[in-house]
């Protein structure tokens, strides 16, 4: 099945989460992106993937610690979109 994204898509919208805010935390196969002026502090992060998110290290999303697919479902919980998902290409 061919990739219906267009290349590069994933890219421009991680520099328009930048832009408006949000840092980048690198993985191997998709990069998380997270604005602390956006999270209402609900804990469905540190619950659900706490090998990921650990509010008590530094950097305290560690991307690469569970599956792209896993970490997508996850963000998919955040209520408040400080949380987003890209992959990479
Ligand atoms: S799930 Fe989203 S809103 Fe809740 S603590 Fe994590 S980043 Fe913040």
């Amino acid at each position: 099945m061919t990739d219906p994204r267009t290349p590069g898509q994933d890219n421009d919208r991680g520099a328009r989460l930048v832009a408006s805010g949000y840092r980048r935390y690198r993985g191997e196969d998709a990069d998380v992106y997270f604005s602390r002026d956006i999270c209402q502090h609900s804990g469905n992060c540190v619950r659900g993937l706490p090998e990921v998110f650990d509010r008590n290290r530094r950097p305290w999303i560690l991307t690469d610690n569970a599956p792209a697919d896993r970490l997508e479902a996850l963000i998919g919980t955040c209520p408040s979109g400080a949380l987003q998902f890209v992959a990479r290409d």
